[in-house]
């Protein structure tokens, strides 16, 4: 469960982010649907505690992100694909982020198996397709076997192909019960992937339905 209360962020005099409310529960995939510069990344990184928030907060299970007692396990995150060591294979990335929050090194080998990057595992990100790198920031993401999942803008740059893996993948997790969360700012992707949407407009909600609540409507 990801609670969103009243978050507000500015940056400078530009407000990125305004009396932003709402939850994300489990058992569904919720998308975060907003033009580029809604307030999507803002609202994901002060839920990771990278960003602090001028007023408001946000609960992961009940509790901020810096209090969570291991925060691997109860929320992955997936901010920027392309954020990987340059000179570290795609192994070594997960296997710093595994050994560092005590996660076996199993787990790295299961976790790329997931994303079917287990033949790539030795080579360096910085040579891999966006679709690769999205893959990668996605294995990081489910590193822990979190709870809840938050994933910024995971199938940009995918073809079609990739998109439907994703939605297989994301679909699985939240069967599982957990929480998932992903951004895009594109309604044709959303309407492959999400159950619910929590729609944002300059930094404030503009609607919060379920897929089918808005294909009725239309
Ligand atoms: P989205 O993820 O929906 O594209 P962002 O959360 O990245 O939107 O950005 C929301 C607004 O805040 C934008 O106007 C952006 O330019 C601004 N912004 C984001 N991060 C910063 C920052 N570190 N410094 C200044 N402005 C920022
Ligand atoms: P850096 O690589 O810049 O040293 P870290 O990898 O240590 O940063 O991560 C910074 C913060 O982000 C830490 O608090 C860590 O728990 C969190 N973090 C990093 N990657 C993930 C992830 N995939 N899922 C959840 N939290 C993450």
């Amino acid at each position: 469960m990801l609670d969103v209360r009243a978050v507000t962020k500015n940056f400078g005099r530009h407000t990125a982010v305004q009396d932003l409310s709402f939850t994300v529960r489990p058992g569904a995939v919720t998308g975060f649907l907003g033009p580029n510069g809604a307030g999507k990344s803002t609202t994901m990184r002060i839920a990771v505690g990278l960003t602090r928030p001028d007023s408001g907060r946000i609960l992961i299970n009940g509790l901020p992100y810096d209090r969570l007692a291991a925060p691997l396990h109860e929320a992955g995150v997936l901010l920027d694909a392309r954020a990987v060591h340059p000179r570290r294979s795609a192994y070594q990335h997960l296997a710093v982020l595994a050994t560092t929050h005590g996660i076996p090194l199993r787990r790295v080998d299961e976790v790329l198996g997931l994303v079917g990057l287990s033949g790539v595992a030795g080579r360096r990100p910085g040579g891999f397709s966006l679709g690769m790198s999205q893959r990668l920031g996605i294995a990081a993401a489910l590193l822990g076997d979190p709870g809840v999942v938050i994933l910024d803008e995971p199938v940009n740059g995918l073809d079609p192909e990739g998109i439907r893996w994703v939605r297989t993948l994301l679909r699985s997790l939240a069967a599982e019960g957990r929480t998932v969360f992903l951004s895009s700012h594109l309604m044709s992707e959303m309407e492959m992937t999400a159950d619910r949407l929590i729609v944002i407009g300059r930094g404030r909600l503009v609607a919060d339905v379920t897929m089918a609540e808005l294909t009725a409507g239309h």
